[in-house]
């Protein structure tokens, strides 16, 4: 190899475009990326916030993006359900030590995520949360005993439910799909 093609700069390791990106991935990619901390939202950034999350999701790699936004996002769902891990909680300040910063990506993420498409491998994606530790709520079980009172009865039923944080949810549109 010619001694001028060694010397180039290196090119990016990921070609990546932003409707391949889930929300949540385009948060962590902000959160990486050169946004300053205070950046505040104005109407006419959506170039620079695009720039910002290609350059977040170059800078990690795909593989790193795909798996820390899954992360955050189990972190988010055991936080609304009360039920994070110490080991979700440890890891999750490892990883994104900066609260504020990460909040604010993820505000700006969902702002842009308002007008920018999104493609299907990619909201696929997003409703694939991991946990670190396993599953907080069912220990990788997948389900998880729930007590409840059916529709006209006086007294509770009780058994085994699909866990509402690890297992998948049949979304309105798939149910469609399946019932065409
Ligand atoms: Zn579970």
């Amino acid at each position: 190899m010619p001694a001028t093609l060694m010397a180039l700069p290196s090119v990016p390791s990921v070609q990546v475009e932003l409707k391949d990106l889930s929300n949540t991935e385009r948060a962590v990619a902000l959160y990486v990326s050169d946004m300053p901390d205070r950046y505040r939202y104005r109407r006419g950034d959506d170039a620079l916030l695009e720039s910002w999350i290609i350059q977040g999701a170059t800078r990690m790699g795909l593989e790193t993006l795909y798996r820390l936004a899954a992360l955050r996002s189990g972190f988010q769902l055991a936080w609304v359900e009360e039920c994070t891990s110490a080991e979700q909680k440890r890891a999750q300040a490892k990883r994104f030590p900066k609260t504020a910063r990460l909040n604010r990506a993820g505000q700006v993420a969902s702002i842009v995520s308002l007008h920018a498409d999104m493609s299907e491998e990619a909201k696929e994606r997003g409703c694939r949360p991991q946990f670190d530790g396993g599953c907080p709520a069912c220990e990788g079980s997948g389900q998880v005993w729930e007590q409840w009172i059916d529709p006209g009865c006086d007294w509770y039923q009780a058994g085994y439910q699909p866990c509402s944080l690890c297992t998948d949810p049949v979304t309105p549109a798939r149910r469609v799909a399946v019932a065409a």
